[in-house]
């Protein structure tokens, strides 16, 4: 195969550019070392610094992480109540999952991203349903949360262990007249309600209080990375990290999240069966969720205006017949297009196989469409299910250009990993059953935050953080939404 006679990759391209340790055994997780071979070059260079802070954060986690007596002490501290206003030695927060595998791997990242910044040791809450799908990041140590732990379990905005909560009832105060005695823990709920965060969630007041728990619990299905940088305190800390602000998934992403073996498999028999010997990757992401239902007539043909506007696939003849067959011309060599279509849907991949397997394209091209699945449905309770998934963000991510729907965090998440620039398909607008502009490319490879905190508790007004931060943009997808840039 093509792939067996490429030269072996420099170690740099390896370690992803410092990114990876190189202490890790590779036959337990082999997409770990792997997936750099099958992603283009990166665009976006890692800053010395964010490897020095990454070693430094694996070195704590190793030292604060489950089995060490360090964190026997810390738990039995957290369920005896007994939180004195210490800073303890190790600080924790605690990630529980939400929603689909794209919105999960978003909350993840800005949860990981806001422990760099606190000094908290990150631990995730696998439930059955992720077991195995992702390898451990840190060496020598263990980021899963103990069975034992006491709080997985029932928080909402309501909750009175809600930061926002304690504030409101007093139980905490931004000028400490709570008398230094906290709850044993806070919970972080930033879930987003109406395409908004909580206010009092991203003031730098509000950091300041919730740096006194040594434990945070935190539930998000937002981008919240994004918000992270409104809060000035963190703000030189990010730019020594993240030099190119617009890398920040890109990098912890590629960082963080290595499939398992099983979802790696699936990865590796697709691309090397059906895209490895293509010349040119395309990967197609169609995401139709039930509440917006839009029709696929209107969708599939959205699709082909922003290919043919864009290039992106060739036109077919009205024949079957190749380009100039018939005369005594020898056929031009043929470049070979693999469509990658990646949907819960088969018809988007049916019509699409069905147009290029009837007809010849007018300059010559073979254009090959396959689709990996079509669970049809989402199942974000089965395995299997977000195994299938997590390999099909990874497909994608190998792609040369990429086509993503607007508002799925599955597009987000795969195009940030490959560090590509997608072709968004632009929201529907619903009266017309058109979209007036069929993609739209953003600026920059960064997911967004599809919900902004409110920020009243810094100004009068709420500010947009737009207008002031040149570093950010609202999306093209989500208006309101913000991006880094
Ligand atoms: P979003 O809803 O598009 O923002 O993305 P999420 O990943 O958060 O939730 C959608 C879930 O539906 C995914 O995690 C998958 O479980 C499933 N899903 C959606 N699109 C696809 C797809 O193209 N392929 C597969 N295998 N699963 C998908």
């Amino acid at each position: 195969s093509s792939s067996s006679s490429s030269p072996a990759p420099a170690p740099a391209d390896r370690l992803l550019g410092g990114l990876l340790s190189p202490g890790f055994d590779e036959a337990s997780c082999l997409s770990r070392y792997e997936a750099s071979r099958r992603w283009k070059p990166s665009p976006f260079p890692v800053s010395p610094y964010l490897v020095e802070r990454l070693r430094r954060y694996e070195a704590n986690h190793r030292r604060c992480g489950p089995g060490t007596a360090r964190y026997r002490d810390a738990i039995a501290r957290l369920r005896s109540g007994d939180a004195d206003g210490d800073r303890g030695e190790c600080r924790y927060v605690v990630w529980l999952p939400i929603q689909g595998l794209g919105n999960r791997m978003l909350s993840l990242v800005s949860t990981f991203l806001y422990a760099l910044l606190t000094g908290r040791v990150v631990l995730v809450h696998e439930p059955p349903e992720m077991e195995g799908l992702f390898c451990e990041p840190f060496p020598g140590t263990s980021w899963l949360l103990p069975p034992d732990f006491p709080y997985k379990d029932g928080f909402s905005a309501a909750s009175n262990e809600s930061y926002v909560n304690m504030l409101k009832n007093g139980v905490v105060r931004y000028d400490g007249s709570d008398g230094g005695v906290l709850p044993p823990y806070v919970y972080f709920h930033l879930e987003q309600i109406h395409l908004r965060l909580q206010n009092h969630t991203f003031c730098e007041e509000d950091h300041r209080v919730l740096d006194r728990f040594n434990w945070m619990v935190l539930r998000s299905d937002s981008y919240f990375a994004v918000a992270l940088f409104l809060v000035p305190a963190y703000r030189a800390e990010l730019e020594r990290m993240f030099p190119a602000k617009g890398s920040v998934f890109h990098h912890l992403g590629r960082y963080l999240f290595h499939p398992g073996n099983r979802a790696w498999g699936i990865v590796e028999r697709f691309y090397d069966g059906y895209l490895a010997g293509a010349d040119e990757r395309l990967g197609l992401q169609v995401r139709i969720v039930p509440q917006m239902a839009v029709p696929f007539d209107v969708m599939y043909e959205q699709i082909l205006r922003c290919t043919r506007e864009h290039g992106l696939l060739a036109q077919v003849t009205s024949t079957s017949e190749p380009a100039g067959g018939g005369g005594a011309r020898p056929p031009p060599p043929t470049k070979v297009k693999a469509v990658l279509v990646v949907s819960l849907k088969r018809e988007y991949y049916d019509k699409l196989h069905g147009v290029y397997y009837t007809n010849a394209t007018a300059n010559g091209e073979v254009v090959a469409v396959y689709q990996p699945s079509h669970d049809a449905d989402q199942h974000t309770e089965a395995r299997a299910h977000n195994e299938r998934a997590l390999a099909e963000i990874y497909l994608l991510s190998f792609s040369d250009a990429v086509v993503t729907t607007a508002w799925s965090t599955f597009g987000y998440v795969a195009h940030a990993l490959a560090g590509l620039r997608p072709w968004q398909l632009a929201p529907l607008d619903w009266s017309k059953m058109r979209a007036d502009v069929a993609c739209a490319r953003p600026p920059s490879v960064e997911p967004c935050l599809h919900s902004p905190p409110s920020l009243v508790c810094r100004a009068r007004q709420d500010p947009d953080p737009a207008a002031h931060l040149p570093f950010l943009r609202h999306c093209e997808d989500v208006p309101a939404g913000l991006k880094l840039f």
